[in-house]
């Protein structure tokens, strides 16, 4: 091999796309250090700081000497109370021998799909979807096959075109409710169908706990055959503690549970002893946080249907909303970057989530209400200009 082929990087992670919201993000991080003021709708984690109550669980863990690695499957004090989460709030028996602690939901979603895919195997996700679903498949050499979902549905599964999706090397359907990007939930009726298919259900119920008025549904209550990936990024505004978890059915626990030996080790010491104090002792604070979104996203949802955006169905769970952009521009990448440029104000564009959500634009309000409405008057000039 040449001194140059020795250089090479590996066409995997050559060919791996970016994360375009981080990258819309970083953008706008340089542009604040040239003294510009930018509004962030952009982002995709919570702007409350983490609860004190898990920030003192976390100092005592430290000081207590709690700075091991853990159990690779996450100490036992945590996997209990992940049962009793589950037991209390929806109703399901689970325990602890089917739980793996991670370092975030990311993670438990590569362990998934690793524990799942053969190469060549095929998932079945919806289009728009989290942009990274469809990445770790690539990576895995399986194959991502997409269903188109339309905003007139809440973009959001129907059984029956996801059966006409399923061939000999279908192995899964994804299902993410709350969504990111639309924000939308998915009828528990419709989770019924899907499990009537007969396909392993993955569930990413990482904004699980954030809905506004219909109450949201674990796959576990109606089916133990799922796949359960939660987090405490969102709920909790623990995006940087990197915790998460599994739920999996028995034969798959010793393979995940190899994957994260060799991976990962186990999942951060001190993070796990703040997670059993989110899950324990934060409700009051979740709520009044909980309340504080429900407060914007009713702002939002007037204000870009007032601006001119399409929004056919009322986004009810997570902080964001993905609205129909496409009578100011067709090319979502190209109208984010004019927005952020021209008026200062990060959006994420749809193109990012899906082919099928190009002209699109996802909007968070993970932000204060003050700078929602600044940024929101800054795309009404910039829409005004136009
Ligand atoms: N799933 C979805 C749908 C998400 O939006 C995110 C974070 N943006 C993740 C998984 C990953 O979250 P984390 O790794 O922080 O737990």
């Amino acid at each position: 091999m040449t001194m140059e082929g020795m250089w090479k990087v590996a066409e995997r992670a050559e060919k791996i796309p970016p994360f375009i919201v981080m990258d819309i993000l970083e953008k706008a991080q340089e542009m604040e250090k040239q003294g510009r003021n930018i509004i962030h709708l952009e982002v995709g984690e919570p702007d409350f700081p983490t609860p004190p109550c898990i920030c003192n669980a976390a100092s005592e863990a430290i000081c207590g000497g709690k700075t091991h690695y853990t159990h690779s499957m996450g100490i036992p004090e945590l996997r209990e109370a992940i049962c009793d989460h589950y037991f209390s709030r929806y109703g399901v028996h689970v325990t602890p021998d089917r739980i793996v602690v991670t370092s975030g939901t990311s993670p438990a979603l590569f362990m998934i799909f690793s524990a799942l895919l053969e190469r060549g195997d095929e998932i079945i996700l919806s289009d728009p979807h989290y942009p990274c679903y469809p990445n770790f498949a690539n990576w895995l050499e399986a194959k991502p096959v997409f269903v188109d979902v339309s905003e007139t549905d809440g973009f959001q599964l129907h059984a029956s075109d996801v059966k006409k999706k399923i061939g000999p090397r279908t192995r899964a359907v994804l299902i993410n409710s709350p969504s990111n990007p639309t924000g939308n939930l998915l009828p528990p009726g419709r989770m019924e169908e899907l499990i009537e298919l007969d396909i392993p259900i993955v569930s990413d119920e990482i904004y699980h706990g954030l809905a506004y008025g219909e109450k949201e549904h674990s796959i576990l209550e109606f089916t133990d055959n799922a796949f359960v990936l939660n987090g405490f990024s969102k709920l909790y505004a623990m995006t940087g503690w990197r915790l998460g978890y599994i739920i999996a059915p028995s034969a798959f626990i010793r393979p995940l549970q190899k994957v994260q030996q060799n991976f990962f080790i186990s999942a951060g010491s001190v993070s796990q002893w703040a997670g059993l104090t989110a899950l324990t002792q934060a409700q009051a604070d979740v709520e009044r946080m909980k309340l504080v979104y429900d407060e914007r996203r009713r702002f939002m949802i007037h204000r870009v249907k007032e601006l001119g955006f399409g929004l056919p169905v009322e986004p009810s769970g997570a902080f964001y909303m993905l609205v129909n952009a496409k009578h100011l521009n067709h090319n979502s990448h190209e109208l984010a970057y004019e927005i952020l440029e021209q008026a200062g104000v990060g959006v994420s564009p749809g193109i990012d989530f899906g082919r099928n959500a190009e002209g699109y634009l996802r909007f968070s309000y993970a932000n204060s209400i003050e700078n929602i409405k600044e940024g929101l008057d800054r795309i009404e000039a910039f829409i005004k200009r136009k």
